[in-house]
């Protein structure tokens, strides 16, 4: 369960209990998936509790909110302070952190009047391992760019996500892989993908994805360890039997594919540079100075 009887979420300006948090049934992001939310990582570290790139998490709620007009009236040096806070009050330090705007009562199509803000967070500790998913490539492709705004984090877009993601886990695979419109390879339900090939790093450019934070951190990642990385539109057939694959995303953090559609990534995880990407992003998120225990000494 996501909250008990003691769980403290910040709501419509106050910190409440989960359970009394009252909203409406009228609200416009209710009725039409209209609001913007946020996923985001805090872990215990040497350093004690630090949420992962959170300025660039409220950022980005910021940017969403703004590209779909729903009002804004938030200072996110403030929202991280209240998300320690959420934190705090609960004794939480692995956990994940969900900010969602919503729009108030309103039953017309057009752009919010008033938003409200909940930030709740629950319990999640730190998978970071090397548990390996089977995926198999969607019916379903993400949704076009020129229909939503689709490097928004908009709850609307994640009904797509539900189709994807339901259809791959009935097929009895553990995730999908979504193409994009022009049937190139997007990206997951909720991750963003890339492949190994040569030695090199491949992943969707931007324009069909959610450009995700991690996506980002792994770029970051790339380039400190010299890792050659290329983005690029990406065909299905370019993916299946490569050498290696990985999902990313602040959930995912960084996970190993160990097939596509029943056919296996040749490369072991182990020996893959997924693998290495995956240690330097455990030491980035727990503040370890050391950048990856693979590089030799
Ligand atoms: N793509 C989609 C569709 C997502 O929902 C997510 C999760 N937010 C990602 C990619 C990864 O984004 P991030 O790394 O910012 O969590």
């Amino acid at each position: 369960m996501y909250y008990n009887e003691n769980t403290i979420v910040y709501y419509k300006g106050n910190y409440i209990k989960a359970a009394e948090a009252k909203g409406n049934v009228y609200d416009q992001s209710l009725h039409y998936g209209y609001a913007v939310f946020e996923g985001i990582r805090a872990y215990n570290t040497e350093k004690g509790v630090k949420i992962f790139k959170a300025e660039e998490h409220y950022k980005r709620m910021q940017f969403s909110c703004e590209a779909v007009g729903i009002p804004y009236p938030f200072n996110n040096k403030e929202l991280i302070d209240i998300s320690y806070e959420v934190l705090k009050r609960n004794g939480f330090s692995d956990a994940y952190i969900r900010p969602l705007v919503t729009c108030t009562p309103n039953m017309t199509l057009c752009k919010g009047i008033e938003s409200e803000l909940l930030i709740a967070a629950w319990e999640w500790g730190a998978y970071l391992g090397d548990k390996m998913v089977n995926l198999k490539i969607s019916s379903f492709r993400r949704p076009n760019p020129n229909a939503f705004a689709i490097e928004a984090k908009v709850s609307g877009h994640y009904v797509n996500s539900i189709l994807a993601s339901q259809e791959a886990k009935d097929a009895g695979f553990d995730e999908a892989l979504l193409l994009d419109v022009n049937g190139f390879i997007a990206e997951g339900p909720g991750a963003n993908f890339f492949v190994e090939k040569d030695h090199v790093l491949y992943t969707p450019s931007k324009g069909n994805i959610l450009p995700g934070i991690t996506r980002a951190t792994v770029i970051e990642i790339c380039q400190e360890l010299e890792i050659e990385l290329v983005e690029k539109q990406i065909l299905p057939e370019e993916v299946l039997g490569a050498d290696a694959a990985f999902f990313c995303g602040t959930a995912a953090e960084v996970a190993g594919i160990q097939s596509l559609d029943g056919i296996p990534f040749t490369k072991l995880w182990s020996e893959s540079l997924g693998s290495t990407v995956q240690q330097a992003y455990k030491n980035k998120v727990l503040h370890k100075e050391l950048k990856t225990s693979l590089q030799p000494a």
